[in-house]
């Protein structure tokens, strides 16, 4: 299976996950690749695992982040002893945009070639829906449903999604919560006559294409932070939900970027930070929590590092996972050192920390960082070493949790001129009962066939 069936697949058929069939190794590239520009780096990248002819490539990439308020698309930023990995610069203010820019234009281009339609549905509890809508609007052949908690997400992000009023996009806020917009998924999923009838599809963090977008900042913010401090390696700390950030962090280092350490922080979620330090991936309730796209406690893309992990055996995975399907707990042998992974270090930041490190930033460097981000320099600054500099990903701006930033420092600091505007504009949505009949009919009214 090539690239475009992989995008266009997303799960395999046997419920699988879809990795490359190889890693490509570069490292003897990377002198050359240190000084391209963001543009220019994802191409190189990105061909390396595509079935898209290099000219639709490189159109493919100057469309995604054209739309990034920034020269440099994930600029760096030295606070302090910390390098911040901006990825925030995107539409919607949050670090899903790198991917789902992407990713909407991926899908552009395949169905311009086969000249077929996709629906996409998607159920969010805020800043995926809105970064779904935003990579896709506006564009042929595809339109995009997507559910959310009617009244539970933010002010914020319900106006980030209904002030969208392109004709392919159709909020939808459903009267339930944000686990009845699963279930419903899930049904009208599992109806394969009806998901082929409507060419339903998805854009969840599981479709290979993101991964690949977000291995590109990996490799950026390498190459300026080893060139800034002449470093011959780095460390990177990651705030963790569905493992989909971090894991591209992973794919980078399998191509041979110098990666000494990749920080795993989750927040009071921590299912992912006790596997790394026990061994024992156990699920346990979600908490909401001041980072509400990292509660999370199966993490989607988890079974793509076990791949690895237990040795590119896929006899031993899908064994792994139906022990955690049956008994929603799975367990992997130490080393023989007796760590988890050489790589991968784990911890959790809650509330309490959360907050003393966005007050801390704030007061003694004057910059702000989103709760989210904010989990990760928690965690990432406990493994500072003077070799190995640390790359903090920064993966919302604070604006979009202005709540937190008022707690922390009680002061109202958090504003960003594109969510202030959002105010006033006209919104469109269609309220609809939690059923899984309400939502077919209504998708069945929308699509064309
Ligand atoms: C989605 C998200 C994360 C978690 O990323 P994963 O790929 O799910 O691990 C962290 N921070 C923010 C702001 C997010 O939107």
């Amino acid at each position: 299976m090539g690239f475009k069936s992989a995008v266009m697949t997303g799960l395999a058929r046997d419920g699988g996950l879809l990795l490359p069939a190889e890693i490509p190794y570069v490292a003897s590239r990377l002198p050359a690749w240190q000084r391209l520009s963001f543009h220019d780096l994802a191409f190189e990248i990105m061909r390396l695992f595509v079935d898209i002819p290099d000219n639709d490539l490189r159109a493919i990439i100057e469309r995604s982040y054209s739309s990034f308020r920034h020269p440099d698309v994930t600029p760096v930023r030295c606070v302090d002893g910390l390098h911040v990995l901006e990825l925030f610069h995107g539409p919607t203010l949050a670090f899903k945009d790198v991917a789902l820019q992407f990713l909407g234009n991926v899908f552009e281009h395949i169905l311009n070639e086969t000249n077929q339609d996709l629906n996409i549905l998607a159920a969010t509890s805020g800043d995926t829906g809105s970064a779904a809508i935003c990579g896709l609007r506006g564009r042929e052949h595809v339109r995009v449903f997507v559910m959310h908690p009617h009244g539970r997400v933010s002010p914020i992000q319900e106006r980030q999604m209904t002030t969208v009023l392109d004709d392919n996009v159709f909020n939808i806020a459903v009267d339930g919560t944000f686990d009845d917009c699963q279930r419903i998924m899930k049904t009208l999923f599992g109806d394969l006559a009806f998901k082929d009838r409507y060419a339903l599809g998805t854009v969840n963090s599981i479709n290979w294409a993101r991964v690949l977008a977000q291995i590109v900042y990996y490799f950026f913010a390498a190459f300026r932070v080893m060139r800034l401090t002449g470093a011959r390696r780095i460390q990177f700390s990651v705030p963790t939900g569905n493992f989909g950030d971090i894991f591209a962090g992973y794919i980078a280092c399998r191509m041979g970027l110098p990666i000494r350490r990749l920080v795993l922080a989750t927040n009071e979620n921590d299912i992912l930070s006790r596997f790394f330090n026990t061994g024992d991936y156990r699920q346990r309730p979600v908490q909401a929590t001041i980072s509400p796209s990292m509660d999370i406690q199966v993490a989607s893309n988890f079974e793509r590092y076990l791949y690895y992990r237990t040795g590119e055996d896929e006899a031993v995975l899908r064994d792994l996972m139906n022990q955690f399907a049956t008994g929603g707990s799975l367990t992997v042998k130490p080393l023989t050192h007796g760590g988890i992974d050489d790589l991968i270090v784990a911890g959790t930041g809650g509330t309490a920390d959360t907050l003393a490190t966005i007050r801390e930033f704030h007061e003694q460097y004057g910059y702000l960082l989103d709760p989210h981000s904010a989990v990760g320099v928690h965690v990432g600054r406990k493994y500072l070493t003077p070799e190995e500099p640390m790359i903090a990903l920064a993966t919302a701006h604070p604006a979009k949790f202005g709540q937190a930033i008022q707690d922390a420092t009680g002061q109202d600091l958090a504003h960003h001129p594109i969510l202030e505007a959002l105010m006033d504009l006209p919104t469109r949505c269609t309220v609809l009962p939690a059923t899984e009949q309400a939502i077919r009919t209504h998708l069945e009214r929308c699509i064309p066939l």
